[in-house]
C-alpha cells in the first residue's frame, strides 16, 4: 500500500463551536480550515501537528453516520477514524481487498481537502475504522 504516515485522526464531536479551543491549545496551532463535506453530512475542522492533521468531524444532520456514531458512544463524541497516507488510493484498496479486507469504498472517492479516500471495515481492522487517502496531484 505504500503508506507514508498518519494523515489525520478524525475525532467526532458534537459542537465544532465548543471543541475547537481544546484542540488549538493542544495542537499549538489554530485551526487552518473549516470545510462542509455535503456527500458524508459533516462539518469538519482541521488542525496541524508536524505533517499529521486532526480532523472534527461535526454531524450536520442525525443521519449523518457521525451523529450514529456519537448516538452509540452515549451522546459523546470520540475517536472515529485513522486516516493513512498512501501514494494511490485505487490501487491500496484493491492491495487491501486482496489482503482479506473487506471494503467500504471500492472506488476511491472525493474527501474534505480535496483529498481522494476510501475506507475499509472495521470488522476486518480490528475495530478501527481506517481510511486510505491520496494527496491531490
Ligand atoms: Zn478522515
Amino acid at each position: 500500500m505504500k503508506p507514508t504516515h498518519i494523515e489525520h485522526l478524525g475525532i467526532a464531536v458534537t459542537s465544532l463551536e465548543e471543541t475547537m479551543p481544546f484542540f488549538e491549545f493542544l495542537s499549538g496551532s489554530k485551526c487552518y480550515s473549516i470545510e462542509e463535506v455535503a456527500d458524508q453530512k459533516v462539518k469538519t475542522a482541521f488542525f496541524k501537528i508536524g505533517q499529521t492533521k486532526i480532523e472534527l468531524l461535526e454531524p450536520t444532520c442525525p443521519e449523518s453516520t457521525i451523529a450514529k456514531f456519537i448516538e452509540k458512544n452515549g451522546g459523546k463524541g470520540g475517536i472515529h477514524h485513522v486516516a493513512f497516507n498512501v501514494e494511490n488510493v485505487a490501487e491500496a484498496l484493491k492491495e487491501a481487498e486482496a489482503f482479506g479486507i473487506k471494503l467500504i469504498d471500492v472506488q476511491p472517492r472525493k474527501g474534505a481537502e480535496n483529498l481522494m479516500i476510501g475506507f475499509l471495515h472495521p470488522k476486518n481492522t480490528c475495530g478501527v475504522l481506517t481510511e486510505l487517502c491520496e494527496q491531490p496531484k
